[in-house]
């Protein structure tokens, strides 16, 4: 059991099955891109360590970029503003898979697939390492999945509980007993 602030988490995913769902999720996507050049778009800063560990699984020719979602708040409380920050490279014509260390509710996607729409892309697919089914609220089909999980709180293998926990190269769950 480890300590994050004011929260106790256990352990959940070993290293090792991280590292075998990534390594298959590399797998499958090479063998749908392998014959072109495909554009790898990291979701900042859950996925630094997803990118760099598919990155080194994928085999064939590809680019990778990173990109992060802000949230500005607009001009009413309410009102928030999404706007993509680092994506500086046309896509045009481009195979774009973007790379997502969790999917939960989908809110993020949804927001990404409507930046994206103005990129003219010629495919967009979509990859997570995680997602929890049971959470996920939209009909974007998600195109590659690692692992799925129940609807609990994780963190480690990049992703965090406000900011501790992403160095964990394995993967805790909440202890809410
Ligand atoms: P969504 O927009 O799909 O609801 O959530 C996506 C984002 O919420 C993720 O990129 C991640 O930052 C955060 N998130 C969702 N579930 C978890 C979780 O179990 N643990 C952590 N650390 N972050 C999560």
């Amino acid at each position: 059991m480890i300590q994050l602030h004011d929260k106790m988490f256990v352990p959940f995913i070993s290293a090792q099955e991280i590292d075998d769902a990534i390594q298959s999720l590399a797998k499958q996507v090479e063998a749908d891109f392998g014959h072109e050049t495909p554009v790898f778009i990291g979701v900042l800063n859950g996925s630094f360590m997803v990118v760099s560990d598919f990155m080194k699984y994928y085999k064939k020719n590809c680019e990778v970029s990173f990109i992060k979602m802000a949230s500005y708040q607009g001009t009413t409380t309410t009102e928030v503003v999404k706007e993509l920050i680092g994506l500086n490279q046309d896509l045009t014509g481009r195979s774009v898979v973007i790379i997502e260390d969790i999917v939960d509710t989908g809110n993020t996607l949804i927001e990404l697939k409507e930046l994206f729409k103005a990129q003219n892309v010629k495919e967009l697919k979509i990859a997570t390492l995680f997602f929890k089914p049971e959470a996920y609220k939209k009909d974007i089909k998600i195109d590659y999945i690692g692992i799925s999980i129940p609807n609990k709180f994780i963190v480690g293998f990049g992703l965090d509980y406000d900011e501790l926990g992403r160095n964990l190269p394995e993967v805790y769950q909440l202890n809410d007993k």
